[in-house]
């Protein structure tokens, strides 16, 4: 609902320095706000802050670290259709860098702080700042706000609290391991570590490993290991993911578990019995079975819940009702355009907490809660992926269109990620190398500069929603 008024600087604390935070930073101070982003971390860029040292601790949970990033990795979706709305994921301009199309992470965290210091926001950064406790303040005026108890650098071992009129939460969600239930799983005297906490395969050389799951991670760990481990048996349920046949037969030492067959049991004898009976004795498990939300510092007397990893009750994956808007998430949505889809939802966020935006009532909102949910269900999605998005694009661009004028995603690049999901089903190996672009991909990569060589400067606007926007806008914010 659009409201001609816009009246009300707040005062916001963003938690966390990804993408996400980043874009909520400038996004918020666009609309006039006074922001603080809180960064536990030594540099913004989130994910993409490789960490190489999390391998000890404890492996199969946090580690204490933040990324899930391996060594090796490389971007799974392609640099021509990601990146904030108006501004394009162009290789360096000085010709350093990683150039390609799926670039290693290194360079996507080039580009963040790129975007960092195009828009001048690192000031609004507190670095090594960790939020301990997120909780609400008494009302002032009517609304209510927020106190932020935090520790970090400046503070040293002393935690300390401000005072805030909104928090915006961006903390990621690919941090918290999420496990199946294995009889033995405690006992078990091989190697046990979850792909949160996988760096570099030198580890597992001339060793039998087992790799749960095969989405993402667990392909690219798995197609790694099978260059230094003995044996690579992949054990996947048929909901989590797939790796075809040849890609397998590709490679003597890697073994596809018949479907269904997932890990019964693991035995004090080093063996893993599979569902079919079947067994073998392995070193290691790396069990690449995804993730869970997890705001250990957010207080909400119980208004906010994970139940199987569905955060909620949030309206649009942003908003819970009875704490709106002074509450959101702008990193709860899954398979999503990173980062624009986070883009719009804090520009919404942005433009509630200004006034120019109002929310439907409280009930209306949680009525369209309840209705997705149930909407969801019949289609017989199971629980946990409440917030998979799963590359919606009519919902993406309606989500934008409707709650903030945002710019629809151009369908060149739709057709770019459509492609690249396929040929990575087909090819996982060298699908980031051989490619081949249709017609309408090829017509927008020109029409954009992408083939011409030249790295457009950001005024020649991507997508953008037509809004200026200067090259320093921090005095324009
Ligand atoms: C292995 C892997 C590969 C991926 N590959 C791709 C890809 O190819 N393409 C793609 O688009 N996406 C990919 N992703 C998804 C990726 O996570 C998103 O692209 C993006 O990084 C999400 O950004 P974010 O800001 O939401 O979260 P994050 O990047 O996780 O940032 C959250 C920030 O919050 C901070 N934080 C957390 N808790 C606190 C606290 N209490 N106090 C202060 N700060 C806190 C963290 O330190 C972190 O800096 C991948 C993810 C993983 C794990």
């Amino acid at each position: 609902m659009a409201s001609p008024k816009k009246n009300k600087k707040k005062k916001v604390c963003v938690v966390g320095a990804g993408v996400a935070g980043l874009g909520a930073a400038r996004e918020l101070r666009r609309e006039g706000h006074d922001v603080t982003v809180m960064e536990q971390g030594g540099g913004v860029g989130g994910q993409w802050l490789y960490d190489p040292a999390t391998d000890g601790g404890d492996p199969l949970g946090t580690a204490g670290a933040h990324s899930s990033i391996y060594a090796s990795l490389r971007l799974n979706t392609p640099r021509e259709a990601i990146g904030f709305s108006d501004f394009p994921f162009f290789p360096n301009k000085d010709g350093g860098g990683d150039a390609r199309r799926y670039p290693c992470h290194g360079e996507f965290l080039r580009y963040i702080r790129d975007f960092c210091d195009t828009f001048g926001l690192m000031d609004a950064v507190r670095l090594n700042t960790k939020v301990l406790r997120v909780a609400m303040a008494p009302p002032c005026d009517g609304d209510v706000r927020w106190v932020v108890r935090y520790e970090g650098e400046e503070t040293g071992t002393t935690a300390e609290e401000e005072v805030f009129d909104a928090v915006v939460v961006a903390v990621g969600q690919y941090t918290q391991p999420r496990l199946p239930t294995i009889e033995g799983m405690d006992r078990w005297r091989g190697r046990q570590l979850h792909s949160h906490s996988y760096r570099v395969p030198d580890t597992f050389k001339g060793q039998v490993v087992v790799v749960v799951g095969c989405h993402e991670s667990g392909k690219d760990i798995a197609l790694e290991l099978c260059k230094v481990a003995r044996e690579v048996h992949i054990s996947v349920k048929p909901t989590a993911g797939s790796i075809s046949a040849g890609v397998v037969s590709n490679h003597h030492n890697l073994h596809l578990q018949p479907e269904a067959t997932t890990i019964d049991c693991l035995c004090e004898d080093g063996r893993v019995v599979f569902a079919d009976a079947t067994g073998i004795v392995a070193d290691a498990v790396v069990y690449c079975t995804g993730y869970n939300y997890s705001f250990p510092f957010l207080d909400t007397a119980g208004v906010i819940t994970v139940d199987d990893n569905r955060v909620g009750p949030l309206y649009e994956h942003t908003f819970p009702p009875a704490l709106a808007p002074s509450l959101s998430f702008v990193s709860v949505a899954k398979l999503v355009v990173v980062p624009r889809f986070f883009e719009a939802q804090a520009r919404w966020v942005a433009q509630v907490l200004s006034g120019r935006r109002s929310l439907p009532p409280v009930e209306e909102m949680l009525r369209s809660v309840e209705e997705y949910h149930r909407a969801r269900e019949v289609a017989g999605v199971p629980k946990r992926h409440t917030h998979n998005i799963a590359f919606d694009w009519e919902y993406c661009d309606e989500f934008g269109e409707k709650h903030c004028g945002f710019p629809r995603l151009e369908d060149w690049k739709k057709e770019l990620i459509r492609s690249s999901m396929r040929s990575r089903l087909d090819d996982p190996e060298s699908c980031r190398d051989n490619y081949h672009d249709s017609d309408l991909v090829l017509e927008g990569l020109r029409s954009k500069g992408w083939l011409t060589g030249r790295a457009p400067a950001m005024q020649d606007k991507d997508d953008s929603d037509g809004q200026e926007r200067a090259p320093n806008p921090h005095t324009h914010l």
